[in-house]
């Protein structure tokens, strides 16, 4: 890769510095650039992608099914030499990157049309996030994650009515997306969410319940010290900014996490690899405070991690060609969410288990949340072509994905009540004793406790050691 960067002087010795807007937008270029569609036939092809510093944008390097690398002028010279077939997906990258940049302002963000028609600077996307907990204070909140290696503070939006039942017996759900800093469209989708949750409560009475009954937390931008850099030094940014002291940068932080983490199938430990997986798992700052705040939630119960782009609905396990446990949920999970999000705009998403449907991926996120933490967890692929999408797929790619977030927020939640939260009021108190006694003595189903399909004392005893232990 020849990447060419002019205008150095503007982000040399940036860091934090580099929240002050600029007025140019990404510096450096990529002019003659391509994005080409590849049949890996063979390992070898892949490694010759690897060796001529192709950059891998889509997910799919089974054989037989076509992969979109960018590469340069000179490596497609090396393509054609090796014979390998391929189709140019995109013809020029860089004008791609100047148009929006244009469009954009020059990294302003889309400061002047409506708040989901333009893609939003890491600034835009804070303030409204404040703006959503001022406008709802009773229900949503923001909160600091913790900081990035370049001292972000991470943010994330939590949502939740705390008046409402007993917070400590209510399941948690965790959306988050920009692990990947390039794929723009990811914290779009997860503010949309957030932003309609929020407006649902009090008007929409499913949307409500769940609100009240359980706690939803989105972090739209993990990755804010790269997601920064998108908008002001090189668009095509994926990880995030360490610096390896060897003289390559950043840590891809889906292959950080702490389960599967290290092997060599599904991520690299190679610092100037794209798939870098650090020096250890949860070595960088982004993952560890992520695992933090999910490890402080003992009723998390499911996770959604957001990525671009190739419309799939990703599993565990990504580090192992295995099948999960609870593999038949997660299948059952996935056809639901699948058919939800077809629904809206008549768009097929993929579902599978992460290595067999897309390709092994060690030490990804929701191979923790799921094997760590017992939370059911998807890594989504969203829509699109290339990661510099047209803004006019923001609404409708939010639109479809919002109805498949809360398909899994409601399943999970349901799930995870607490069995003597008999009364479903969020809180196990007397009330479940009694609503529990009654439905017993009026021979209703629901006091099957032990789900033998009779009720007698034994659904009295079952219920009665629910209560005893509480949420
Ligand atoms: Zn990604």
């Amino acid at each position: 890769m020849h990447r060419t960067a002019i205008g150095v002087v503007l982000v040399v010795g940036s860091g934090i510095a580099a929240a002050q807007p600029l007025a140019t937008g990404p510096v450096e270029r990529v002019d003659g650039f391509k994005v080409v569609r590849v049949e890996v036939r063979t390992l070898a092809d892949l490694r010759l992608m690897d060796a001529i510093g192709a950059d891998q944008w889509s997910h799919s390097i089974r054989p037989g099914v076509p992969a979109d690398f960018m590469v340069s002028p000179e490596s497609l010279n090396a393509l054609d030499n090796a014979g390998v077939r391929y189709q140019v997906v995109v013809h020029d990258v860089q004008s791609l990157i100047d148009a929006e940049n244009e469009r954009l302002g020059g990294g302003g963000g889309g400061g002047k049309r409506a708040w989901f028609e333009d893609f939003r600077t890491l600034a835009e996307i804070e303030a409204y996030m404040g703006a959503l907990a001022a406008q709802r204070p009773d229900i949503a909140s923001v909160f600091n994650v913790g900081s990035s290696i370049e001292g972000r503070t991470i943010r994330g939006l939590r949502i939740a009515n705390d008046a409402f039942g007993d917070p400590a017996c209510k399941p948690t759900v965790i959306f988050n997306a920009c692990q990947h800093a390039r794929e723009w469209i990811s914290p779009m989708v997860a503010m949309y969410a957030a932003d309609r949750l929020v407006a649902a409560h009090g008007s929409d009475p499913a949307l409500t319940a769940l609100i009240d009954r359980a706690e939803i937390i989105f972090i739209p931008v993990v990755n804010p010290d790269g997601y920064q850099y998108t908008w002001t030094t090189y668009r095509l940014w994926r990880k995030n900014r360490r610096n390896n002291g060897n003289g390559t940068f950043g840590v891809d932080l889906n292959r950080n996490w702490g389960v599967g983490w290290g092997r060599n199938d599904g991520s690299s430990g190679n610092g100037s690899s794209e798939t870098y997986r650090g020096t250890a798992p949860f070595s960088e700052p982004e993952t560890d405070v992520v695992r933090a705040l999910a490890a402080s939630r003992p009723r998390l119960a499911a996770h959604v991690d957001l990525h671009s782009y190739g419309q799939l609905l990703l599993a565990p396990w990504g580090y192992t060609v295995e099948l999960p446990p609870g593999h038949e949920t997660f299948q059952m999970l996935g056809a639901e969410m699948q058919q939800v999000i077809k629904g809206v705009h008549n768009r097929t998403y993929v579902h599978g288990p992460t290595y067999t449907a897309l390709y092994p991926i060690s030490g990804g996120a929701t191979d923790w949340f799921w094997g760590d933490r017992d939370a059911h967890s998807f890594l989504f692929e969203l829509r699109g072509n290339n990661f510099i999408l047209p803004p006019e797929e923001i609404i409708p790619n939010s639109e479809e994905i919002l109805p498949a977030l809360v398909f899994l927020a409601a399943w999970a939640r349901e799930g995870a009540r607490p069995r003597a939260d008999f009364n479903d009021d969020a809180s196990v108190s007397t009330l479940d004793l009694i609503a529990f006694l009654n439905a017993w003595v009026a021979q209703d189903q629901a006091a099957d406790m032990n789900g033998d399909g009779a009720l007698d004392t034994l659904d009295v005893l079952a219920f009665l050691n629910a209560w005893v232990e509480g949420c």
